[in-house]
């Protein structure tokens, strides 16, 4: 059995458009990997197909996640299976506090039959709160319902470090946070990582990529990984610009 995300010749439509374009990549577990890509070049899509959007037609592909094709489950069950997406928009849900809400993603993860421990589960949850410098208050409050973009991606990441995923998408959880909110989401990003884990990190800028330092670098551009290579590619985009690759690749063909 391979112990690995991997993404096979993945073809995806929304509206008759086709976004991805034969997209294929592996994130061995205990590795993290990041997508570099400039904007509309279907980051996002990837990683909604991901999770089963169900704006997003498959058109072929496959997308296994130790050896189970993600792509034939439901959405609750991938995440059960142990996917998660931080979402680049996370959604708000008004009427629902936080705290149940993890508390219910959480209880549908147990056997049937089984009830969560109340004062574990608190007793976590604010452990993990301190460690991402969350005010207790956002306990109480509706998930995302009225927080700043910078409290959501937080947020997100709290609901990651939750559920203990054994893989996790994290679509530009840099935006919209200022430098010491991304040293503080980083650094609770980088105590999850694991042999056991593996992540892929999405993001438009380099900068974040100073703080979870990846073991490999994927450039996206219009609907496919165009190039791969180590942390310091990273770097030369964020010198070069995007324009170089796709430059290159024009020059290859
Ligand atoms: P990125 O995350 O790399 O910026 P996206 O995946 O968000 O790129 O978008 C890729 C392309 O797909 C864009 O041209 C975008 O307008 C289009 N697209 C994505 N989602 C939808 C949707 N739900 N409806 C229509 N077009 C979409
Ligand atoms: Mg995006």
């Amino acid at each position: 059995m391979s112990q690995s995300l991997k993404i096979e010749n993945l073809h995806a439509s929304v509206e008759d458009t086709e976004i991805l374009k034969g997209l294929s990549l592996e994130i061995p577990k205990g590795e993290v990997h990041a997508i570099m890509g400039p904007n509309g070049s279907g980051k996002s899509t990837l990683s909604k197909v991901m999770a089963g959007h169900e704006d997003y037609e498959v058109t072929a592909g496959t997308v296994l996640m130790d050896d189970v094709d993600l792509l034939d489950l439901e959405i609750d069950e991938r995440s059960r299976a142990g996917f998660f997406l931080a979402f680049q928009y996370p959604h708000e849900i008004p009427g629902v506090s936080n705290a149940n809400f993890l508390r219910a993603a959480l209880q549908a993860r147990l056997p049937k039959g089984e009830e969560i421990d109340a004062v574990a589960f608190y007793k976590d949850m604010y452990a993990k709160m301190d460690a991402l410098s969350m005010d207790r208050k956002f306990t109480g409050r509706s998930v995302n319902d009225g927080f700043s973009g910078g409290e959501k991606k937080r947020n997100e990441i709290l609901q990651m470090m939750m559920l203990e995923p054994k893989y996790a998408v994290l679509d530009e959880t840099d935006s919209g946070l200022d430098i010491d909110a991304l040293k503080i989401v980083a650094e609770g990003v980088n105590r999850m990582r694991s042999p056991e884990r593996g992540f892929l990190v999405i993001t438009h800028y380099q900068r974040l990529l100073d703080y979870i330092v990846p073991d490999v670098v994927h450039v996206m551009s219009d609907g496919q990984i165009v190039k791969t290579g180590g942390k310091e590619l990273a770097l030369e985009l964020e010198e070069k610009g995007y324009d170089w690759v796709t430059e290159e690749l024009a020059v290859t063909a």
